[in-house]
């Protein structure tokens, strides 16, 4: 479903993506994990053409990222991005919030689309919110339905970068239930986080990245049992 192929980034001089190769498999959920700087944000978002990149191929369901012809829009409509921040528009309901995308992008009615958004909204346990806004909602709240808003768009692929690390902890488990429910029902998913407890429960595979190289792409249980590099070992000594 996701595949990289020696994938290189320069900012300048500053080599941020280095030779990454990897792949997802359709129903795959893998977790990125490193220390901060290390490219992961960088990483997912050349996955869906939000950051271009020099050297390298990534292909999107068979579908060239980088090549000049790609309809960059089209291709991002595929796959669903959840972020740190919880990008809701503040000024448009949540309703509007998640029928806005399938009526502009994907050409619904606004019937289907309600519909639709209503469904997903019972999902992440938020029907009653529907007439809200964004401001009127917790941070754990807001991201349940940037989630649901993804969702709407059918992708192919969920990508999250680091979903759950602006929120106040209680909030946490809230958002990681719907992440891990949505793992269980064999979304495809590259998820950056540092919520080694939800990989545990959900991935299949973990890559450890650090200074812009992927130095560990292994199964789960192999990532925490027995990792290879000294990099990794100290890392997880730090965050478990
Ligand atoms: P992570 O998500 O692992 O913390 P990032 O992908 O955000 O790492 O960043 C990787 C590196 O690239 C960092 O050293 C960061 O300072 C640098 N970087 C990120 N964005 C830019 C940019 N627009 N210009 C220059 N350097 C950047
Ligand atoms: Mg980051």
């Amino acid at each position: 479903m996701i595949s990289l192929k020696d994938v290189s980034k320069w900012y300048g001089p500053f080599q941020v993506l280095a030779d990454c190769s990897t792949e997802v498999n359709k129903g795959e959920v893998v977790v990125v994990c490193g220390p901060s700087g290390s490219g992961k944000s960088t990483l997912i978002k050349t996955v869906n053409g939000l950051e271009p990149f020099q050297q390298g191929e990534i292909l999107l369901d068979g579908q060239s990222v980088g090549a000049k012809g790609t309809d960059l829009s089209k291709l991002r409509a595929k796959v669903g991005m959840v972020f740190q921040h919880f990008e809701l528009f503040p000024h448009l309901s949540i309703t509007e919030n998640l029928t806005l995308a399938q009526v502009k992008v994907l050409g619904r009615s606004a019937e289907e689309a309600r519909a639709k958004g209503m469904k997903l909204l019972q999902r992440v346990g938020l029907r009653t919110h529907a007439d809200k806004y964004p401001g009127q909602l917790s941070g754990g709240q807001q991201q349940r339905v940037a989630i649901a808003r993804a969702l709407s768009m059918d992708p192919i692929a969920m990508l999250f970068d680091e979903p759950t690390s602006a929120l106040d902890p209680e909030m946490i488990n809230e958002v990681l239930d719907v992440m891990v429910e949505l793992a269980r029902e064999g979304m495809t998913m590259m998820c950056v986080t540092h919520e080694m407890g939800f990989a545990k429960k959900v991935a299949h595979r973990v890559i450890f990245m650090d200074k812009g190289a992927i130095i560990e792409d292994v199964p789960k249980d192999e990532f925490f049992e027995n990792p290879k590099s000294e990099r990794a070992k100290e890392f997880l000594a730090k965050i478990l």
